[in-house]
């Protein structure tokens, strides 16, 4: 069975950067389950595993543009030390909430000089070309209720 729009997919994964530094990987672990289809994952990778089957063992590369977008300068945002509240230091290279107009979203401290902080809302893989290897465990159909949820139910997926 080939992956095609609402197959179920098992795929194990080893994520590197260009120097061969890995990111992420599905190793020791149960294999990632997804939805084909529904965006489950980064468009650039569910486009490349299209047509695949159960045992293809392949290599994709995903432009940032297909992955976790380029690196946005305007992301970066000064804000007062005073700001952070309670008895909680800033750091740099930790990790806070902030609330945009879009809701709320994960920053990492990029700089902290004097009484100034700057806030990176930039997704941590932002601006990054993603080298995966990926094997491909099984490819099912989904079921209904999977369709209609948009993602998958049982090991690897949602529990509920
Ligand atoms: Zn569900």
């Amino acid at each position: 069975m080939q992956i095609t729009n609402n197959k179920v997919v098992q795929m194990h994964y080893k994520l590197t950067d260009d120097q061969g530094n890995v990111i992420d990987s599905s190793e020791g672990r149960e294999p990632l389950s997804y939805l084909q289809g529904a965006g489950n994952i980064i468009p650039g990778l569910e486009r490349q595993m299209e047509g695949k089957a159960a045992g293809d063992k392949f290599k994709a590369v995903v432009e940032p543009a297909e992955g976790y977008g380029e690196y946005d300068e305007s992301l970066m945002q000064v804000v007062p030390k005073s700001g952070f509240q309670g008895d909680m230091e800033p750091e740099v290279g930790m990790q806070v909430q902030v609330g945009t107009q879009q809701g709320t979203t994960i920053a990492s401290i990029a700089k902290i000089e004097g009484e100034e902080v700057t806030l990176d809302m930039n997704h941590p893989l932002a601006g990054m070309r993603l080298n995966f290897d990926v094997e491909v465990v099984d490819v099912r159909d989904a079921t209904e209720e999977e369709l209609a949820h948009g993602h998958v139910h049982g090991p690897g997926g949602h529990e509920h």
